[in-house]
């Protein structure tokens, strides 16, 4: 595993991220990853060198429960050596018309809940989860920069926005001398087209890192489905709904053609090379967050830091995707 400096800051991460959203996860009346898997995969992770983990405030059911259980597991290591981010924006917990969003009262209630069951008393990075169109920018960047200010967190992040937004709230930052978002968290995978191309531009211009999630879109680029064939049985696509809506289009498939064919040239998956092509991103600095059921198909996806693609590869994924 090597590792490389988060964007524009000194802390160092592995080139691989591992999240942790489906943990205590329902889908379908089935919780996907139980206590004793997820310590598993966290073990799993931290052997194979993952020094960087992904949860929010919302993942698991109850909510809560991720950040618990990174938290017990945590409680046996040295915390100095992971770099643990988390999560602000959606409910929690009932229907308080305050319990939500981006405002002062929310994020400095969530910022407790969340080092508690966490176990630390600093969060590495932490990031907005959505953009909040009830709560000025100006009080949201005030309030996380007071946390930054009083130790709680080192770094800030954005997840999904518009490039609109990711480039309003970098420059209020920047006239009104606070912390900017050094990360950022979008949706992106070789089959994602080019939704988020503008967004992306605004990072690489900006020295943002971009950690994206659903790097294997949902499990679609790991090879495991197939055009015409049946949705493998305890699969995502199997368990969730419009999972093909979400991660899969026509496009997408020839993009998963050109993935296989080279993952045959390098005697890797389909998963490899699809993960290795985020982590050779040449505009921006680009760390992704593998999400995996089982300690096998982790295994496997770490196995991405040990292949690299000739730039003719790298552009042929480029070029369908
Ligand atoms: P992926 O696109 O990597 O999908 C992971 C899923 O794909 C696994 O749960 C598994 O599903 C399948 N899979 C993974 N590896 C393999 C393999 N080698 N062989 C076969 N199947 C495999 O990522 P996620 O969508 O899970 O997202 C990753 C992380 O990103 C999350 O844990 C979370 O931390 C973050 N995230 C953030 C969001 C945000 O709004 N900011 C939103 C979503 C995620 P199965 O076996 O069940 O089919």
């Amino acid at each position: 595993m090597e590792y490389r400096t988060l964007g524009a800051t000194g802390t160092k991460v592995s080139e691989l991220c591992f999240g942790t959203w489906r943990f205590a996860k329902e889908s379908n009346g089935t919780v996907e990853t139980d206590r004793g898997t997820a310590h598993d995969l966290l073990d799993t992770a931290w052997k194979n060198g993952i020094n960087f983990i992904d949860t929010a405030n919302v993942y698991g059911d109850p909510n809560g429960t991720s950040e618990e259980w990174i938290g017990d597991w945590l409680s046996d290591h040295d915390r100095e050596d992971f770099v643990i981010a988390s999560k602000v924006y959606f409910p929690f917990d009932g229907d308080n018309p305050n319990g939500r969003g981006l405002s002062r009262k929310h994020i400095r209630n969530q910022i407790r809940g969340t080092l508690d069951r966490l176990g630390t008393d600093y969060l590495d990075l932490y990031y907005i989860h959505r953009w909040d169109e009830t709560t000025p920018i100006e009080e949201t960047l005030a309030t996380l920069n007071g946390l930054v200010a009083n130790g709680k967190v080192n770094y800030l992040g954005a997840s999904s926005m518009a490039a609109w937004q990711l480039t309003k709230a970098l420059w209020e930052s920047d006239v009104s001398d606070l912390a900017r978002f050094d990360v950022t968290q979008p949706m992106y995978h070789a089959a994602a087209g080019d939704d988020v191309q503008d967004y992306l531009d605004v990072c690489a211009d900006q020295d943002v890192a971009v950690c994206p999630y659903s790097p294997l879109a949902g499990g679609f680029l790991t090879g495991k489905y197939e055009r015409d064939g049946d949705v493998p049985e305890g699969s995502r696509g199997d368990l969730t709904d419009r999972f093909e809506d979400y991660y899969m289009s026509e496009d997408g498939w020839k993009v998963l053609d050109e993935v296989r064919s080279i993952a045959d040239d390098l005697d890797a998956t389909p998963a490899q090379v699809a993960l290795r092509w985020l982590i050779q991103q040449r505009d921006f600095s680009c760390i992704p967050i593998v999400g995996a059921r089982t300690v096998e198909q982790l295994e496997e996806n770490v196995g991405a830091v040990d292949i690299e693609l000739s730039a003719e590869q790298y552009d042929r994924i480029a070029d369908a995707s």
